[in-house]
This record gives C-alpha cells, structure tokens and sequence, in this order.
C-alpha cells in the first residue's frame, strides 16, 4: 500500500546524544532517498542529522515512528500510525553498498548502540556537530524576481509573492537576505526572531527558501583557487576574447597569460602569484575582461606520500612462490593464516597478492598494528605502488579524515593501509584483505565500546564481500592457530599456509639462555649476566649493533622508602607512581601511568619523613644508566613510551639508530613490532621472568610470541646473529619454546589445557567492566547484574544450562581505582553458540545502569583485567 504523496519509505539513525534506535520516515515525492544518505528529519520539534540505513518500495512490516521516543506518548513501536516525511537529503551516497550490514553484525555482536559503532567507522565529526542552515532559493524560482538591476543572484520576494506571506515568514525572509554568507543556522533565526520556526516552515513549503545541514569547518572540503586560461584566449596565443586584443593588456596581464600557457593553461592562484611576482588584481582584472577563470578546487588532504624511487617484484624464493599461487588460486572467500618466521618474506608475498588484485580494478585493505611503529612496511608499499597507497589512521586530522574517506569512496583501485578503524574504510570494490601481525593486541579496542576486534570485523568483510582474508604472522594468535592450522581439523574456508624460512636459508640466532641464579650465587649482582656483558662488549668492539629488551608493565619503577617500607602511590589511582629522569641537570619526576599525575620526586619520605628513599625495578632509564657505568664508550638510545611521546619520533628514532647513531637500542615492547635492522646482530632479553608471571590465562601464549619477535630481529642481515635470553624459570615451557623455535608445539599444548576449563577459543568470555565515583554504589550495581544474568541462565531452556553458561564474580579488578572511579567487573563464560537473548539482555543492562555508573561490555575480551 502506498499513500499519496508517498514514494518509499526509510528507516534512518538520528544523531541526538541520549536517543537509541531506528526510525521509520516516509520519502515524499520529489526525494530520492538511498541507504548510505545523510538526511535531515524532523524529529518531535527539532530537525536532526541522520543516516538512511534502508529504504523500501512497500511500507514495512515493523515502523518505529519519531513519535515514539521515550519522552513522548505515542504508538507503541511497530504500529503504524504517525510516519513524517524526511526533509531533505543532505548528502548522498556516504557508504558503499552492503557497508550497512557490516555495521550492524559489530553492533550486535559487540552489544554496542548502531550510532557507537558508526561513530567509530565513521571520520569524526561528521554528524556530531552538523548544523542546520537556511539560506533562499535561487533566483530562478517563480515566486521570485531576481532582484534588481544590480546583476548581483541575491533573491528578493516578488509583490505578489510577498502579499501571500504571513508577517513571520517575511520577517523571516528579510533577514535571511541579510546573512553575509547567504544563510543562517535555523537556531540563529530562532533566537533573532520570535516565532520564526512558523516562518521557516511556510517558506520551506513554498519552497522560497531551503536547509541544508553543515558539515563543520574541519569537515568541509578544503578549497584551493585555481586559474584557467579561458578557450577562447588559446593556449596558441591567437585567441581575442571579447573585442579586446592581447596587445591592449598591461605587460603584468600578458606575464600571466605567457605563465599560464607554459604550465598547461591552468595553475594555482597561489602558484602563479609567486612565479609572477605580481598580486591578485593583476589576475582579476583579467578574470573581468574574460581572459581566465578563477574557480575553487578542492582539495584533498591525504598524507603526503614523501617517498621517491620505485621498487620492483623480487624474485620469489620457493617456499614464497608456492604460497603465492595457493593465495592467486582462491576464488571468493578463504580465511588463510600465513604463518612465516619473521624475515621469511611475508611483505613480499603481500604485496605480489595485491598487484593482480589492483590491476583488475579492486582496492586491496591492509591493516597493521601501529602506523607509527611500521613506517617501513608503508614505504615498501609506496615504493611498489606509488601514489596508489592510501594511509588512513586515527592519528590523520579531521580534516584528513574527511578526505580520504570521500576519496576512498570514488572507488579507484588502491590500497589502504591502515590501523584497527580502518577495517571500516568504504572500499567499495574489496578483492583482498590483509592483517599483518595478526597477533598483536592493538587490534583489539578495549574502550570505549564498541570492543571490537578487527580481525573478527575483517573476517566478516571478506564474507561480505566474497574475497580473501590473508592473516600473517610468526606467532599466531591461539584463536587463529586454532582455526586454521591443519591438526585443528580446520573448516574449508580456512587454510594454513607457511614459510618456515627465512630469505636467504638465513639461520635463525641460536638463543642462549642465561640462568640468573647462578649468577647470583656466583655473586654477580647487576642486572647484566657475564654473558650479556661479553656479548655487549663483542658487540661494541666490532662495530655492530644491537637492541636490549627490557619487559616493563606496572610496578617495574616505583620508589618505596627504606625506613618505613611505603611505596609511594597515585593519589588518585591504587597503583605506585613510576620514576622518571628527565637529564642529569632536572629534578626528578613521578608520574602514574594510569591518569598521568605528576609530582616531583619527593626529598623526604611523605609517611615518615626519612630521607631514604630508593629508586627500584629497571626500566629503559635505569638500564641505560647502568651501562653507562659499565661501559663508558657505549652509546646507547632508549626507545620506549617516553621518548617517543610526539609524533614522528619513533620513526626519528629508528632511522637515527638505522644510521649508527647509536651502538644499543635499549627498548620495551615496541621493539618487537616492525623494526627490520640487517645490522643489529644481537638482542638481549633482560628479564623474561616479568612477562612469564601474570595472573592471565593468555600470559603464556603472550610471552613466548613476545620473546620469539624480539629474539627475531637479530641476524636478519648477512652477519649472523644471537639472542641472549635472561630468566629465572629456565625449565618454563615458554624459554623452551623460544630456544627451539617449537611455537606451534608450545600452542598445542596450550590449547590443551585451555579445553579443559572452556577458556578462549575453546570457550566464549564476556567482561562486564563497571566503574564509578562511589565504591558501595558499583558494588551494589554489580551485584544486581549479576542478580539479573543468574536469572537469566536459570530460565534458560537448556538442561545443561549451567554448563554451558557460568558468571565469574562480581570482583574487584585487579587495578581497583583509577582516576578516582572505582572499578568492578563480573566475567561470562559461555560454551558454545551464546543464547540468541543474551546480547538483547547486556543491551538492555546498559540503559539501566545509574548514569553516574559506567558499563563497558567487552566481548571477546583480550586482558581479563
Ligand atoms: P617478513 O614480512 O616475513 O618479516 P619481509 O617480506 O620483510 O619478511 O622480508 C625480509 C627481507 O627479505 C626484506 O628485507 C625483504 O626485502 C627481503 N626479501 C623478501 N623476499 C625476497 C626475495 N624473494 N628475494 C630477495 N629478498 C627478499
Ligand atoms: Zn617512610
Ligand atoms: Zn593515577
């Protein structure tokens, strides 16, 4: 059935904080309205930016009018009284096709709001801060007579015209002719006029006047005026526009005219101003008498590619060539862990998948952990692929942002390389889907939701859009192995390919492992063994270089007093403040590494007023202090979150020690992620032992892909390498693993053990995190979730309910205060498919929560703490 007036309907998202949900509107005649629009919507007596998810032809079963919001006494959803129609179509076409479902499986899965998980796929800003405007119609409309003989567009109302009008929408319309820039926000000419939404309204029906939603400044395209030599003033010079010859110009206005046809016929007004020494008057007089034109460009604002030179396909070893045609034989959708040492030539094979991918026409979507950390991987592919290249980020400006996502949108073959968000890049045409490092946590977002992995997001892509998924790593996560590897009886679309060598048949380090008890009962007391001393000094000696691992999470630099035992805290936070020295010269600071309080160091304990405090744990800095005793000839660099803080520097920093500007680079975690050096030939492991105890079931499987990455980059060029690996635990599987190079075995074993209590992947986790001001208020929240979900599992309809279907908690977490909020959390452990209710009910959880409470549900979750 279909109403008059009526061409479809669309159901829409509004953009309004504290407003859930889908509405149905109706598209008048006169509108076309499609999935992916932005459109405007009269919501109770506002008008909203919104998004069109679907439209139909015949009215839907299920409608959910405006008027049923929570706050107004209308239908109940699903009846289908009450349907308005949209307004109008702001913008067109922001999403490619099918992008929408994808949207919708992340927002059911992860329990999240569909506007929450938009606001991540989405560049930011985009609806958040739109604002509506009006401005006239163009002239042209019957009801208008272009206004006088000014030859100026602005419109006037016609006599007749204006004696239709009320006294409000005249008003209305004398002050909208006004507006310096054409228009004026309808919240303006509400405030300015008493009563103008009547005026606006009847000028809108009779069509004298329209809105239009504004994006904000940084969202607007960015403009560039160009000048073009017009036609007919020829780029062979024997153009006479007008009645006016060349000759009769000034010698400046012939200047740009002889400009612009050395470079083409058209440049920058920017650029021509500066090639000509002249100033803008000389170009205008000319764009009066028709000469040139000067128009608005725009602009996009991509990130510069800043990469010359050109690298061609290398020759494919075997073991590359055999993956390589296995990848180029898939036909629709493959999940394929490619499991290759690091240095066995996983990029390569990337990139020779992707060049047949981009020659049919397809865009290929390549995701890393962190662009900042991986500046060599984004040069490779600019040197294969040149301008094709395309990086999108979080750390791009809004601006940026907005640009490349219009610029992805165009469809032209390309790749993109990008962090976790840009699972969500609008790529209409995906032929292949790549996530390097597929291991590494910073895929996963912990907050806020929705806590989304993108490799699970990727995954459901490459469904979508039938084409392969290629995961690559040297130590997979359990989830992956456990999916694809061949003894886990994988599914047909998921298949294992490796490269079990590095290029060249380089041999991979030998890794000595150093039992740090019998350096103490040899009386050896440093931090540095014999054999890490020697290695360090061989190294020095024969000018080669090398990287220093130093495990560093939570309490490893905290500062306790020695009379009275107290460590020295965050007030703010239940964890100890770590030290920081800045330059010999400064005081020292303390810092909390949770909400970035700041102190200075204290001279006197603040318990007992003892002057002796001491510094303990080892860090970058102390570690680099203490060679420095050690080996004054030593030049050292520290790379770790300090001193990588601003942007560029940690590409600053690799290429300063890529350069020999240092002999030893002295680093956390972030030297396990992308740094391929030739000559750093060896790496010392200071301290396994911090990252082998963790109260996490995944500290394990986390700890011997961390070593097995840092123990990767030694000896990656000609000079052999070696790895000197410190511990206490010698005996733990995880040293044995890392020595032998056993992580496939290592994680069988794993998974093993995992069965037997239903952890990950053998089993389904979801983390219930709460915080808030008051520690009896979370408390008591936490306690009637769980309340809730325990009802929730009693009546479900599964004899074996309580198998399949336990909660953990409610408990304390294990950092119980940060920031002044108090936290708790409640863990649910599912067997098997989760019951189709469950997310429904974490849904409805949320919206009943105390606001000052927060709940965060994370599915999947990496880090149970
Ligand atoms: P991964 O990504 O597995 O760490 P890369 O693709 O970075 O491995 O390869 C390691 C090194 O070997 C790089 O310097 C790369 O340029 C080089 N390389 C890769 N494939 C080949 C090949 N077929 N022939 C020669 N050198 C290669
Ligand atoms: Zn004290
Ligand atoms: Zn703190």
């Amino acid at each position: 059935m279909r109403e008059a007036g009526v061409v479809g309907w669309v159901d829409v998202l509004v953009d309004c904080p504290g407003v859930q949900g889908v509405f149905t509107y109706e598209i008048p005649v006169g509108l076309s309205v499609d999935a992916g629009d932005i459109v405007a919507v009269p919501f109770g007596s506002q008008q909203l930016g919104a998004i069109a998810l679907r439209s139909y032809d015949d009215r839907p079963e299920s409608t959910r009018s405006e008027s049923t919001r929570p706050e107004s006494t209308g239908p109940e959803p699903g009846t289908l009284a009450n349907l308005r129609p949209v307004t109008e179509v702001v913008a067109q076409g922001f999403f490619p096709p099918g992008y929408w479902s994808l949207i919708e499986q992340v927002a059911e899965y992860y329990a999240t709001p569909l506007m929450q998980v938009i606001r991540v796929a989405l560049p930011p800003k985009l609806l958040g801060k739109s604002q509506r405007r009006v401005r006239p119609v163009a002239a042209t409309h019957p009801g208008l007579s272009s206004g006088s003989s000014s030859g100026s567009s602005s419109s006037a109302l016609s006599d007749s015209a204006s004696s239709e009008l009320s006294a409000i929408a005249q008003a209305v319309f004398l002050q909208l002719q006004q507006a310096k820039q054409g228009s004026y926000t309808w919240r303006y000419l509400k405030q300015q006029i008493p009563g103008a939404e009547k005026g606006l309204r009847e000028l809108l029906r009779l069509g004298l006047i329209e809105s239009f939603l504004e994006a904000p400044a940084t969202c607007q395209p960015k403009l560039q005026r160009w000048v073009t030599l017009l036609s007919g003033s020829g780029l062979s010079g024997s153009g006479m526009p007008g009645t006016e010859s060349e000759l009769s110009l000034t010698p400046k206005q012939r200047d740009v005219l002889r400009l612009l046809r050395q470079q083409g016929g058209e440049l920058s007004l920017a650029a021509l101003l500066q090639m000509g020494k002249m100033s803008d008057s000389t170009v205008r007089a000319l764009e009066k008498k028709h000469w040139v034109a000067i128009e608005r460009r725009e602009v996009l604002r991509t990130e510069g590619a800043g990469v010359v030179g050109r690298d061609l396909p290398k020759a494919l070893t075997p073991d590359q060539a055999g993956v390589l045609e296995q990848i180029q034989a898939m036909v629709g959708f493959q999940s394929v862990l490619l499991h290759g040492v690091t240095g066995s030539g996983k990029t390569e094979v990337y990139l020779q998948a992707i060049a047949p991918i981009l020659a049919k026409g397809q865009s290929a979507l390549v995701l890393v952990p962190e662009i900042g950390l991986t500046p060599q991987l984004t040069d490779r592919f600019r040197l294969r692929f040149g301008d094709r290249v395309c990086v999108y980020h979080s750390g791009l400006s809004t601006g940026e942002r907005y640009d490349t996502w219009r610029q992805m949108l165009l469809g032209r073959p390309q790749v993109v390389i990008g962090t976790r968000s840009a699972v969500f890049a609008p790529l209409p045409n995906l032929g292949l889907i790549v996530l390097d490092e597929e291991h590494d946590s910073s895929f996963k977002q912990d907050q806020p939701m929705p806590c989304y992995h993108a490799r699970t997001v990727a995954h459901w892509r490459a469904q979508a859009q039938n084409c392969p998924l290629i995961l690559g790593s040297a130590t997979p996560a359990a989830e992956t192995w456990h999916a694809h590897a061949p003894s886990q009886h994988p599914k047909p679309t998921a298949r294992y390919l490796s490269l079990p060598q590095r290029i060249h048949a380089r041999p991979h380090p030998p890794v000595e492992i150093v039992d740090l008890r019998d350096e103490l009962l040899q009386g050896n007391r440093s931090v540095f063994s014999r054999s890490l001393c020697r290695a360090i000094a061989d190294t020095l000696e024969r000018k080669q270089q090398g990287l220093l691992f130093i495990h560093r999470r939570g309490h490893s630099t905290f500062v306790s007093c020695r009379s009275c035992g107290e460590a020295l805290n965050c007030p703010h936070c239940d964890v100890s403040l770590t030290y920081h020295h800045v330059h010999d010269q400064a005081r020292p600071v303390l810092r909390c590494h949770y909400c970035n309080y700041v102190q200075a160091h204290p001279k006197l304990c603040p318990s007992c007023q003892s002057p002796y405090l001491k510094n303990f744990g080892s860090g970058t800095q102390r570690i680099t202090q203490e060679l420095k005793q050690l080996f004054p000839d030593l030049r050292t660099l520290r790379y770790d979150s300090d001193t990588t803080r601003t942007k560029g520097s940690h590409r600053r920093l690799l290429d300063r020690f890529a350069a020999g500007g240092a002999d030893l680079l002295v680093g956390t975690q972030m030297l396990t992620k992308g740094i391929d050096l030739p000559q750093v030939t060896l790496v010392g492991i200071v301290a396994a032992d911090g990252l082998l105890h963790q109260a996490d079931f995944r500290a394990a499987e986390r700890a011997c892909q961390t070593l097995l990455q840092v123990a990767g980059r030694a000896g990656r060029g000609d000079v052999p390498g070696r790895v000197i690996l410190q511990t206490y635990m010698p005996e733990h599987p995880v040293v044995a693993a890392v020595q032998h190079q056993t992580y496939g075995a290592f994680l069988a074993t794993e998974l093993l053990q995992r069965q037997d209590l239903a952890y990950p992947p053998l089993g389904r986790l979801i983390l219930l995190r709460l915080s808030g001001p008051h520690e009896a208020e979370v408390m008591a929240t936490a306690d009637r979730i769980a309340q809730v979900l325990e009802r929730f599992a009693e009546e479900m309809p599964q004899e074996a309910a309580s198998e399949m279907f336990s909660i953990l908690g409610p408990a304390p977490a294990a950092i119980a205060r940060v920031a002044d909020r108090y936290r708790w959390q409640l863990l649910l452990k599912l067997v098997g498919e989760a019951p189709p209710a469950l997310f429904p009910k974490l849904m409805a959880l949320r919206q009943s929560c105390p606001t000052n409470i927060s709940l965060t549900l994370d599915v999947d979750p990496l880090y149970l703490n």
